[in-house]
């Protein structure tokens, strides 16, 4: 008899995007001739930078040639690439990483999935809250979380990120193995500073703990003093596994680019205590379940590295950080306390009342779709996420209808 993962039952429903869907084609249906303005989805609205499809075109050119033509590259990404990410994203920042300490995928949402799969599964896990829900859903999945009561899984310890503690969470009071972190943060847009970092670190470090650092929004920081990434904090090789990606940084939510750094000097335990190289272990699981990401992709993330295309992609980060400070201070200005949108894409917005109902306030009667933030968590309840994923033209429109709406 064939048997499920009944882990799989315990997820909660998928029902944040899918019930936005819901009310907004119940909206539509009921008012096909109003223009809804969409500032829900995380999604990026520009086309790539010129750069990048040159790039892309050439390599494809390439392919059409037995001459150039590429089969399997590398599993782990070409060299071309993973030296420009090393040099660019760490090296010139102070942070000491490696090229073959890159390792080149389709996804952050792939990876910061998958990498659970190289730890014991009877580990303690802190995850933050609100929360992207892939670190959540995963181990789930993988039967670390244990049952669903009240909203909360019994077996995971959850961080709580709220206006108290500026949406940075606190040292767990417990011990624990594994935590999950995200700066800048989707949904709440909130930034770490350099010595909130540090005591990450130094948690993980005394408690042998790893942390997971997605920094998939890292090319929105603004702020010179704030960190990039995570191994701009000394002794965070030993005890941190990186996320980025290229699909907010250049508009590659299609294309699908991104990298994860594993350092060597990154080790985890046995259970006699013996260390173990985290750098071997997710070279043998990406090895042996996936073959790379295609060569013109990667030649087009290359292409980010360019002069030109370093150019394009500050501007293209720029016009979004422009609606982000729109909607930051248009929110402001109609008396509502926010987190985000300063370093961010998002801005993380104080309702007083029920998300939904927001929400529902926001469709109906500015005929702006915005994100429910009790759908990425208990903490969340009481926020809505606006994200500045738009052209200017719609977030200037749409921020005029939610204006009029909240004062009249
Ligand atoms: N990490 C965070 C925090 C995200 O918000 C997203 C996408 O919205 C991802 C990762 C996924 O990125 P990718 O498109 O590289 O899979």
């Amino acid at each position: 008899m064939i048997r499920i993962n009944e882990n799989y039952l315990k997820l909660k429903p998928s029902y944040l995007f899918t019930e936005i869907s819901k009310r907004v084609s119940a909206f539509q249906e009921n008012k096909p001739e109003t223009t809804l303005i969409r500032l829900g989805i995380g999604d990026v609205t520009r086309a790539l930078p010129h750069a990048c499809i040159d790039a892309f075109h050439r390599a494809i050119d390439e392919m059409a040639a037995d001459e150039t033509f590429k089969g399997y590259g590398p599993e782990q990404g070409y060299a071309f690439l993973r030296e420009k990410i090393a040099r660019y994203d760490f090296q010139e920042r102070g942070a000491d990483i490696q090229a073959d300490e890159i390792f080149v995928s389709d996804g952050a949402k792939s990876d910061t999935a998958n990498i659970q799969e190289i730890f014991a599964s009877d580990i303690r896990i802190a995850i933050p809250d609100p929360v992207y829900p892939v670190y959540l859903d995963t181990n789930v999945m993988a039967g670390r979380a244990g049952d669903l009561s009240d909203g909360r899984y019994e077996h995971i310890v959850y961080l709580d990120s709220t206006a108290e503690n500026g949406f940075v969470p606190s040292l767990p009071g417990e011990k624990v193995d594994l935590v999950y972190l995200c700066f800048p943060n989707n949904p709440t847009g909130a930034t770490i500073r350099r010595d909130q970092l540090e005591a990450w670190v130094d948690y993980a470090r005394k408690n042998r703990a790893l942390i997971l650092y997605d920094a998939a929004y890292e090319a929105f920081i603004r702020d010179e003093q704030l960190p990039r990434s995570i191994y701009e904090i000394n002794g965070a090789r030993e005890v941190a596994i990186e996320f980025r990606s290229f699909s907010k940084t250049a508009g590659f939510t299609g294309t699908r680019c991104a990298f994860t750094v594993v350092p060597r000097a990154c080790m985890a335990f046995d259970g006699t205590g013996a260390t173990h190289s985290l750098h071997a272990f997710w070279t043998r699981r990406q090895s042996t379940k996936m073959n790379g990401v295609s060569y013109p992709v990667q030649k087009a993330a290359e292409a980010v590295y360019s002069d030109e295309g370093r150019a394009q992609v500050k501007e293209f980060v720029g016009s979004y950080m422009g609606n982000a400070s729109l909607v930051r201070n248009a929110m402001l200005n109609l008396g509502y306390e926010c987190a985000g949108g300063e370093n961010s894409p998002y801005v993380w917005i104080k309702t007083g009342m029920d998300s939904w109902e927001f929400f529902d306030m926001l469709l109906n009667r500015a005929h702006v779709v915005c994100t429910p933030g009790s759908g990425f968590g208990l903490c969340g309840d009481g926020y809505i996420r606006i994200s500045a994923f738009n052209s200017r033209e719609n977030v200037e429109m749409a921020l005029d209808r939610i204006s009029r709406v909240l004062k009249g």
